[in-house]
C-alpha cells in the first residue's frame, strides 16, 4: 500500500499564499508515485485548489464538513458542496473541533456518516490528551472514539475510510510521539479494526499525526501499521513538505 502523507493547513494564509504554496507542491509531487499526497486548505480556498489540481494525482480535502446534508444550518459546509469543489477527502473529529467548538464523539460520527453517505472519504482523527495519557486512559479514549462511529454506521463503517491517531498533547508542540508509543497505539487501533470488521479486504490506512517533520517521518513511516502522516504546522512550508512526501515516496 502507498504510504498517504496529509495536509491539513488549519486557518492559515491567504489566497494568494495558498497559490504559490500549491503551485511549489504541483511541481514535485507530480513526480513522486509512491505516495498519494492529499492537501487540506481552509473553506474559501478549495475552489482554487480544485482549478489548480485538476487532473492532477494530489488529493484534496477539507477539514470539517457539516452532519446534515442541507438546510437551515447557517456557517455549516455539506458534503455535496465539498464534492462540487472536487474534495476526495474530509477531516472529521480534528481535536482542535473538539476542543474548540465542543464536537463529541457522537457528533463527530454523525459528520463521519454524513461525508460517506456524500461520497467523500472521511479522515477519522482521533486521540488522548496529555491528562488521559497520563491516567494510562489512552486505549479507552481511542476505542471510545471508534466505536462512537461504529455504533452509528455499523461494523464496516470504516471501509473505504481513513484514520489519524493525533494525541492531543503532540500537535502542534514540537513533541512527537516517540517510536515505541505510536507503534503501541497502531497497533491497538488496528486490532480493534480488525475486531470490528474481521473480514475487511483493504486494511483501513491509518495515519500518524503530531508534530511530524522531515527529519522524524522516516522513523515514524518504517514502523508497522503506520500507513502514513497527518501533517499541521510543517505542511505550510513547502520545502519542508516536500521533503516529508519525498521521504515517504522512497519507504
Ligand atoms: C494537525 O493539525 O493535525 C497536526 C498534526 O499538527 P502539527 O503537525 O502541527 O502537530
Amino acid at each position: 500500500m502507498k504510504k498517504i502523507i496529509a495536509g491539513n493547513w488549519k486557518m492559515n494564509g491567504s489566497l494568494e499564499e495558498a497559490r504559490l504554496l500549491l503551485e511549489a507542491l504541483v511541481e514535485r509531487v507530480i513526480t513522486l508515485h509512491d505516495v498519494d499526497v492529499i492537501v487540506c486548505p481552509p473553506f474559501p480556498h478549495l475552489g482554487l485548489a480544485a482549478r489548480m489540481l485538476k487532473g492532477l494525482p494530489l488529493y484534496l480535502g477539507a477539514q470539517d464538513i457539516s452532519a446534515y446534508a442541507k438546510g437551515a444550518y447557517t456557517g455549516q459546509v455539506s458534503g455535496a458542496m465539498l464534492l462540487d469543489v472536487h474534495c476526495e477527502y474530509v477531516l472529521v473529529g480534528h481535536s482542535e473541533r473538539r476542543q474548540y467548538c465542543a464536537e463529541s464523539d457522537s457528533l463527530v460520527a454523525e459528520k463521519f456518516l454524513s461525508a460517506v453517505r456524500a461520497g467523500l472519504r472521511p479522515i477519522l482523527c482521533m486521540g488522548e490528551t496529555l491528562e488521559e495519557r497520563q491516567s494510562h486512559r489512552m486505549e479507552e479514549v481511542v476505542r471510545q472514539q471508534l466505536e462512537a462511529v461504529v455504533s452509528l454506521g455499523g461494523r464496516e463503517v470504516f471501509a473505504g475510510a481513513v484514520v489519524a491517531y493525533e494525541p492531543v498533547w503532540a500537535i502542534g508542540t514540537g513533541l512527537s510521539a516517540t517510536p515505541e508509543e505510536v507503534q503501541h497505539m497502531h497497533a491497538f487501533i488496528r486490532s480493534v479494526l480488525v475486531d470490528f470488521h474481521p473480514k475487511q479486504v483493504r486494511p483501513t490506512p491509518i495515519l500518524y499525526g503530531g508534530s511530524v517533520k522531515s527529519d522524524n517521518v522516516a522513523s515514524l513511516l518504517q514502523l508497522p501499521n503506520v500507513d502514513g502522516c497527518l501533517v499541521g504546522g510543517a505542511s505550510l512550508v513547502a520545502p519542508e513538505f516536500l521533503k516529508i512526501c519525498e521521504r515517504a515516496n522512497s519507504q
